[in-house]
């Protein structure tokens, strides 16, 4: 039994190295200020994140089709008024759009949405990206970059001057689960491809990697997977999975990330809201991390029921790194779960957080509950070490506390 004394200072200690270790987070769906609209800020697009639209939903006297028909400002004013005047804002998604505007010195006791637009309405994207990075302690971020999107190919194109805090990863969802869709686009654009994955197909989809990769100079290649991929079979989609994207990963000393665990729009009607979760196939990967094993793999899966079998699967594969309480993990109640279940299974060799935010302020709560389940975690670690008489000095919690928030991804990345 740990003295609550003895945990409460151990609580501090984490807590005072926590704050000084610099954040990387390393799957986001924000965009640098170079890519204009691209990059999401603002009272309404929090507002309008499809995690608070799906809520809002359940119980607003709106169809989807009759909300997708509102304007974005009509859309945000109904999610206020039913998520946070109708009812009281205790999700996590509500809750943590409170944080943001605490965090930036908003009064969310007045509920003055008006006031609130006000403040927005007076920032620009580079003052609110400086002050989000400062108040969630970031450094850095990785993008999602899709090359199969118009708006973001057209910034690519232009040669950005791209924010160095912003870093590129390289999507291929588009490319090898929407193949079907997609494969005339990459004849359009001039590659020799075919749809059955005939002829020259394979080489010059290797090539259109090679040319995103120059690019974009993204710091991993990304996918992810439904619950019913297995492996191997000879399916088109492991054929795309490891003739091109491993293929080109190896020849680029690239790391690959994978999310198995979505399903794809099992609500149509909700758009971006409409994806779901399912248990994944984790053998599948086994033999996958098995058959490369020298590539490196970044896995998240989506399903809570998957977490502890993929904390043992690292145990076997050194080349698997999991991060993250991907999508519906990311609630307090799970992350302190999944913190605790990854640090008793892995000690620090694994990257607990990452954000997926879509608007920038975002980040703030994420990073606040990181850092919180971080260090009730490690406090209580800590303590039952300290128990057997070993002493954990203030430069070691630092030391691991660094590796968790950063260093592991640079390292396993082959970048420090
Ligand atoms: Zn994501």
């Amino acid at each position: 039994m740990q003295d609550s004394a003895a945990l409460n200072d151990m609580r501090l200690r984490v807590r005072e190295a926590l704050s000084r270790v610099p954040v990387t987070d390393i799957h986001t769906h924000v965009y640098a200020p170079a890519f204009g609209d691209m990059l999401l800020w603002g009272i309404d697009e929090l507002l309008n994140h499809h995690y608070l639209i799906a809520e809002t939903l359940r119980w607003a006297d709106v169809t989807p089709a009759e909300f997708w028909e509102m304007d974005r400002r009509q859309q945000a004013d109904l999610v206020w008024k039913t998520l946070f005047l109708d009812h009281s804002p205790v999700s996590a998604a509500a809750e943590g759009l409170l944080e943001v505007l605490r965090a930036l010195g908003l009064d969310t006791a007045s509920r003055d949405l008006e006031s609130y637009r006000a403040f927005f309405a007076a920032q620009t994207p580079e003052g609110i990206v400086d002050r989000v990075f400062e108040c969630a302690g970031l450094e850095s971020l990785v993008m999602t970059n899709d090359p199969f999107d118009d708006t973001e190919r057209a910034v690519w194109e232009s040669g950005p001057q791209i924010d160095s805090r912003f870093h590129a990863a390289l999507r291929l969802d588009s490319l090898i689960l929407a193949w079907e869709t997609n494969y005339p686009r990459l004849r359009d654009w001039g590659y020799d491809v075919e749809g059955p994955l005939g002829g020259r197909t394979i080489p010059e989809v290797r090539r259109f990697l090679h040319h995103w990769i120059d690019r974009m100079e993204p710091l991993y290649l990304m996918l992810s997977l439904s619950p019913s991929w297995r492996f191997p079979d000879g399916s088109q989609l492991n054929r795309l999975l490891e003739e091109c994207m491993l293929a080109v990963a190896a020849e680029r000393g690239l790391p690959v990330a994978l999310m198995p665990g979505c399903r794809r729009q099992v609500n149509p009607d909700l758009r971006l809201a409409g994806d779901s979760v399912g248990v994944s196939d984790l053998a599948s990967l086994e033999r996958l991390l098995a058959r490369y094993p020298k590539l490196r793999f970044l896995v998240t899966v989506l399903s809570r029921e998957n977490q502890y079998e993929l904390n043992v699967v690292a145990r076997k594969f050194p080349n698997l790194m999991t991060f993250g309480c991907w999508w519906f993990l990311n609630i307090p109640y799970l992350i302190d779960e999944m913190t605790r279940m990854r640090v008793e299974l892995l000690g620090f060799s694994h990257i607990p957080h990452h954000s997926d935010v879509r608007v920038v302020e975002q980040v703030i709560p994420k990073w606040t509950h990181a850092r919180l389940f971080t260090e009730v975690v490690l406090a209580e670690r800590y303590a039952a070490v300290e128990e057997t008489g070993w002493k954990v000095s203030d430069a070691e919690i630092e030391r691991d506390c660094r590796d968790l928030m950063g260093r592991n991804f640079w390292r396993f990345i082959g970048r420090l």
